[in-house]
């Protein structure tokens, strides 16, 4: 790559000078898991310039005049340039398991374990990474009330950058817990972002979401079924139901509850499972 600079001091201003220039959905379509860590990987060199459909054809010009590299046409394989679409939950068939929340990268939905989930609107960056973990596929797309333009940009950078720095703290916090604090990122603050947000940020492979909702749903089925049985028995021996979960306020087994052996959910980084 032409005129890369190695030098980490002038690597830090040129990953914020892209930074600056990206869209800030933080929707991974990159490669990459939000917007900073696909500046980083412009700024070193190994991404090309043409892997961001928010961004479209604007955004590679830019990126070709800031890098000196030639411009080129969007990648296909990061996907197409589309109108913003936002996200809703039916509150009908939330059953509070938490899974969005995990996945989204500026902490834009609310809720609590068992609890219905609602998207804030005016912090959705329609990156879509919420759609995927839902086991009960009750996250659908909306069309956008606004249009995306550097004032939302600036606010989910901000939030994506507290969310990272939230999740250090768990980490580092959960280091010390065990005995073992976090040695110093051998490729300084951007690179340990990039790797937390990684960590976060669940890129899920199409099956395998399939995969993992099934797991998901059949073991909260199990549960509801073991919990059932005793109260059917105490109910004297009728054959017991399973909790709806599809019914506001049924009893449903709380997601957020200790792993069990080959648990498939991501590692507990959300603060309302931490609670
Ligand atoms: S908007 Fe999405 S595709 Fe573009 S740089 Fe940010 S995370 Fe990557
Ligand atoms: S609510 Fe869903 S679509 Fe909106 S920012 Fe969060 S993960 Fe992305
Ligand atoms: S992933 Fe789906 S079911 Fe779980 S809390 Fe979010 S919206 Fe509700």
């Amino acid at each position: 790559m032409p005129g890369l600079p190695m030098d980490a001091a002038l690597l830090t201003p040129l990953i914020q000078s892209i930074d600056a220039l990206l869209p800030q959905t933080q929707c991974a379509r990159c490669g990459y898991p939000g917007c900073e860590p696909y500046a980083a990987a412009l700024a070193a060199g190994t991404a090309a310039i043409n892997q961001c459909p928010p961004g479209g054809e604007a955004l590679i010009g830019r990126l070709a005049e800031l890098l000196a590299r030639p411009t080129l046409p969007l990648d296909p394989r990061h996907g197409s340039a589309t109108a913003l679409e936002l996200v809703a939950i039916d509150e009908e068939h939330c059953i509070g398991c938490t899974l969005c929340i995990q996945a989204c990268p500026v902490d834009a939905i609310i809720g609590a374990p068992k609890q219905m989930h609602v998207v804030l609107s005016d912090a959705c960056t329609g990156c879509q990474l919420c759609i995927p973990p839902c086991p009960v596929d009750c996250i659908r797309s909306v069309p956008a009330p606004f249009v995306w333009d550097e004032e939302r940009a600036g606010r989910a950078r901000q939030r994506y950058q507290a969310r990272a720095a939230r999740l250090e703290r768990l980490a580092r916090a959960e280091g010390a817990r065990l005995g073992a604090a976090a040695a110093p990122h051998p490729a300084g603050a951007a690179s340990r972002m990039a790797d937390d947000c990684a960590a976060a940020v669940p890129v899920v492979p199409a099956h395998a979401g399939e995969v993992q909702k099934r797991v998901i749903i059949e073991r909260v089925l199990a549960r509801a079924r073991s919990r059932a049985r005793p109260r059917a028995a105490a109910a004297g021996g009728r054959t017991g139901s399973v909790p709806n979960a599809s019914v506001p306020n049924a009893s449903v087994p709380n997601a957020c509850e200790p792993d069990q052996p080959g648990d498939p959910r991501p590692a507990d980084t959300n603060k309302a499972c931490a609670g």
